[in-house]
């Protein structure tokens, strides 16, 4: 079959990395792209899914449910990454500030509300634990130093090795890829600061005694300055990218899978997707992580130094989608809800990681952690009167071993037994915490691990890619580049994890294959 050549650029997966590269190519560079998708929607993680409110006799009457974005930091006007992720949709997405204190965590007997503002931050708890003063004012620096360190690393790994990066990753090393979990017991007391300064470790997925500090500083840092959603859900960004690449002659090509990339003298050159077409472009991006697109697409081992981050337990995820009969905020009825994220849990040490390590009894109906967040209320583009909340529980994937095999709507009764018994499991945790919540629930839908590999085809349902262990700071393979000539990564694992994270992966892609220069000026304002 004849190949079809006519494009400057192949973009395998569509989601925020992936659409990262494809816009930037298309309105930096005034290349084709084909962006070739699995899925039948656009977006990966921020694609969006709707549900009929049940009774409504408007077919539009429908509850709307983000995927794979609840939060985002650094987005207010002016910081680099808005400024990057303003050049990608043209300016086209609206980010909406979340409430003044965008988490509370509620553990039994301790309650704690997270403003925006590092230093109102860092005032709270010099405030709340003042025996520690010195001890928080050190950490808050130490996150600053290994934010540093990161990108400095970041930088080595993607610029050709010499002695300047040794010397680039020397300083401050000791601390960034130190143990978390060390840290905290060595330098803090009380074990509500010691929560304080960890309870949102869900948001990279390692548990601080396995963490590296600098791991746990990134997400610090990067809800600082406070917590940001799209005004009109995350399909927003997709709607916007998609102009852009059609604007300049691109194709966006979805329910298609690549099942090989294509390489002639050792070059990327093309790909074979699974109805048996090819494609050729002198460039050839993944978003589909490092392992899938060495051992799915090249069909050879990842690089020996990349395993261990593939090893160790993946973080994966059971989430709860609900539609309320009424918004939350509404006096009288429940506590006063904004759109705030909550982090319940009921382990009465303040350990989140005692949660963790109970995580399965969520199959038998005990959820002891869960994160609670409501998209609606937090987007100010919400159809009124659709309230939605979304609870998001830590499993493990070997707990659903039993479905191994099945698929998409045919697990059989006991896997729906199963999901009736997580749903109660976390309605009870959220009412707890919450009085009078449970009472507003009018449609719930359960999504498990199996869920996440369907929709994602991210394997054993591991949401954020290679785990961000010491190992991958130090093996130098999460970056774009390849040992393949004209093949890049995009994404998390080129770069971090999270939207910021694989929008910056997108960025480091479209820099090591076009130059530098005009990659990081998306950074700049206006750009
Ligand atoms: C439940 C959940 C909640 C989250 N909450 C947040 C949050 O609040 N804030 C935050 O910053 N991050 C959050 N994240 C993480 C964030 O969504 C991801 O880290 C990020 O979106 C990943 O982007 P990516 O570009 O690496 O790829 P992905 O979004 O994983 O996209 C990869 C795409 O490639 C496609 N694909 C796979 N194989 C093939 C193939 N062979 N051919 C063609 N296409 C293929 C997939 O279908 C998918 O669309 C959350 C994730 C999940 C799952």
């Amino acid at each position: 079959m004849e190949a079809t050549s006519n494009f400057d650029a192949i973009i395998v997966g569509s989601g925020m990395g992936g659409m990262t590269v494809a816009s930037l190519l298309s309105s930096r560079f005034g290349a084709r792209v084909l962006l070739l998708e699995k899925h039948g929607k656009l977006g990966g993680f921020t694609h969006i899914f709707k549900r009929p409110k049940p009774g409504a006799t408007d077919p539009d009457q429908k509850y709307e449910f983000d995927v794979g974005l609840h939060y985002v930091g650094q987005m207010h006007k002016g910081a680099p990454v808005r400024n990057a992720m303003d050049a990608v949709t043209g300016g086209a997405v609206e980010w909406s500030p979340m409430p003044d204190c965008f988490d509370r965590v509620s553990f039994p007997g301790f309650q704690l509300s997270v403003p925006k503002g590092r230093d109102r931050f860092l005032a709270e708890l010099i405030q709340r634990f003042p025996a520690e003063e010195k001890a928080i004012r050190r950490y808050f620096k130490d996150v600053q130093s290994a934010q540093g360190w990161m990108m400095r690393n970041q930088m080595a790994q993607n610029f050709p090795k010499g002695p300047w990066s040794t010397l680039l990753r020397a300083p401050g090393r000791r601390l960034a890829l130190g143990n978390y979990g060390d840290y905290l017991k060595t330098h803090f007391q009380d074990p509500g600061l010691r929560l304080a300064l960890s309870y949102f470790w869900w948001d990279h997925g390692v548990a601080p005694s396995e963490c590296p500090f600098v791991t746990q500083a990134i997400i610090a840092e990067h809800y600082w300055e406070g917590a940001y959603y799209p005004k009109g859900g995350s399909s927003t960004i997709g709607t916007a990218v998609r102009g852009i690449i059609e604007k300049a002659g691109g194709v966006i090509q979805l329910k298609t899978e690549v099942k090989k990339i294509l390489t002639e003298g050792g070059r990327a050159v093309g790909v074979e997707t699974a109805d048996g077409k090819t494609y050729r472009a002198p460039w050839i991006y993944s978003n589909i992580g490092l392992q899938r697109t060495y051992e799915d697409l090249l069909q050879k081992p990842m690089p020996e130094g990349a395993k261990d981050v593939f090893k160790t337990p993946e973080f994966t995820v059971v989430t709860l989608y609900l539609g309320l009969r009424e918004s939350p905020t509404r006096p009288g009825s429940v506590q006063k809800v904004e759109g705030e994220n909550y982090w319940l849990c009921d382990v009465e040490s303040l350990d989140s990681e005692e949660a963790w390590v109970r995580r399965d009894e969520l199959l038998d109906g005990k959820a002891w952690a869960a994160y609670l967040s409501f998209p609606s209320l937090k987007d100010p583009g919400a159809k009124p009167g659709l309230v939605t909340a979304e609870i998001m529980a830590v499993v493990s994937r070997d707990a659903f071993k039993n479905w191994n095999g099945t698929s998409k709507s045919k697990r059989g009764e006991d896997y729906v037994a199963l999901k009736a018994r997580m749903t109660e499991g976390l309605l009870i945790l959220a009412e707890k915490h919450i009085p009078g919540f449970r009472a507003l629930v009018d449609f719930q839908e359960l999504a498990t691990p199996l869920t996440i590999e369907h929709y994602s085809s991210h394997r054993r349902g591991a949401i954020y890619g290679g785990a961000p262990i010491r190992s991958r700071y130090e093996s130098g393979l999460f970056r774009p580049q390849t040992d393949v000539p004209g093949l890049y990564l995009c994404g998390t694992d080129a770069a971090g994890h999270g939207i910021a994270g694989a929008l910056m992966g997108g960025v480091l892609a479209v820099g090591a294959s076009k130059g530098w220069i005009p990659a990081f000026r998306v950074f700049g304002p206006s750009s």
